[in-house]
């Protein structure tokens, strides 16, 4: 009797091919028509009844068991690439320019279509499972739009769940956690205004550089001095703008700051919005210029629901053990639009490991060097195969 895993190891050739297909012709959030038509496709003929254009390019299947059972479950893969210029060099390496599967969401797609396959041959469970591979993960929202027109709605669920690669892990170990997983994703720009000048007579000026080089050394107190310590969040500064490079001598009359902000929970998210904008209100009074803050936020903490984390990792470790598990994995400041799923349904979201790099480096997702671990695609289907066993299984 072979293993889950080496079962779904008899297509791995077949699977990295369409990992690899998927990779060379990358496409952006809402615009993934070429890979929507080929998910939709492979469903079809695995005799998977497909609905597609949830939306946009959202594609959902839908497999019912042969044994009988109410529960349903959704298992969500991400299609989108990145804005990324590929260096990778391999040989399926994107053909559109400036366009590349950076995040590893082509070996999601593969996985979750490996496990499709594998269901639809072997529908050994009771009640239904809904595959949803969702367009646009990558700060466009497009977990968010499914949820809002009505994906649940439409596919009821029991619950939901998510699995992305994680580089640096090693191949086919597995992180999970109850509670906040990723993080809320905020935006920030202060614009500091004043009179401008000339360099050589500030006093005849209202120079607004002043109160931006004291509030972007101010900005880390709101970490070290506004949060309770025990908690975590981050402020980081992405840019910075004022003056002109042609003409050092003239102080600008407009200085921006714009960066990011992450944490787990509201309180957190709130302070740090909050204190920012009356650090950046006060720095720029006391130098007589003016503040004009915006604080949005963006996607909302990913918070995995405790029955449904302790059924992922029992599923992952049914497949190499339970020392292959972590079910206590550490939080990350990184952002997953999956989070809309999370609030709608009971969620879990998985990280396997992704290993290293061919050359044994180490290349983390969003870097033009990243290339998702073909080895991973029969592990990543296999999990998905055994956390239908577990949540549909005979007793369901
Ligand atoms: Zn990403
Ligand atoms: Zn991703």
């Amino acid at each position: 009797m072979p293993t889950l895993i080496e079962a779904l190891g008899a297509h791995a050739g077949e699977l990295a091919a369409l990992r690899q297909d998927i990779h060379r012709h990358p496409e952006m959030g809402f615009e993934e028509r070429r890979t929507a038509a080929l998910v939709a496709s492979r469903l079809r003929d695995w005799g998977i009844a497909v609905e597609e254009g949830l939306a946009g390019t959202g594609v959902v299947g839908t497999l019912r068991g042969r044994r009988p059972g109410g529960q349903a479950i959704a298992l969500r893969a991400d299609m989108d690439a990145l804005p990324i210029a590929e260096v990778t060099g391999l040989p399926y390496a994107s053909a559109n320019p400036g366009v590349m599967h950076a995040c590893g969401h082509d070996g999601h797609t593969a996985m979750l279509l490996g496990a499709a396959r594998h269901l639809a041959e072997n529908p050994d469970f009771g009640g239904t499972v809904h595959l949803v591979f969702q367009p646009a993960e990558e700060g466009l929202g497009g977990g968010r739009r499914m949820v809002e027109e009505g994906l649940f709605d439409r596919f009821p669920v029991d619950a939901v769940f998510g699995l992305h690669n994680e580089p640096g892990l090693a191949l086919g170990r597995f992180g999970i956690r109850p509670g906040p997983m990723l993080a809320n994703v905020d935006t920030w720009s202060v614009a500091f205004r004043g009179t401008g000048g000339h360099g050589a007579v500030p006093h005849r000026a209202t120079d607004p550089t002043q109160p931006l080089a004291a509030f972007v050394g101010a900005l880390q107190s709101v970490i070290g001095r506004d949060l309770p310590a025990r908690e975590t969040g981050v402020l980081s500064v992405g840019h910075i703008a004022a003056g002109d490079a042609r003409a050092p001598n003239v102080i600008p009359a407009e200085a921006r700051v714009t960066g990011t902000g992450r944490s787990f929970i509201p309180a957190v998210r709130a302070t740090m919005g909050r204190r920012l904008r009356e650090l950046a209100e006060a720095l720029a009074a006391a130098h007589g210029c003016t503040a004009e803050v915006a604080y949005r936020h963006d996607y909302p903490a990913l918070v995995n629901a405790p029955g449904p984390v302790a059924l992922a990792a029992r599923a992952a470790a049914a497949l190499g053990g339970a020392d292959t598990v972590d079910a206590d994995y550490p939080p990350i400041t990184a952002g997953e639009d999956f989070a809309y799923m999370a609030q709608a349904r009971p969620a879990a979201f998985m990280l396997v490991g992704n290993g290293v790099a061919e050359d044994g480096s180490f290349h983390h997702v969003h870097t033009p060097r990243y290339d998702f671990n073909d080895a991973l695609l029969p592990i990543g289907a296999a999990y998905w195969v055994s956390l239908v066993a577990h949540a549909l299984g005979k007793d369901a």
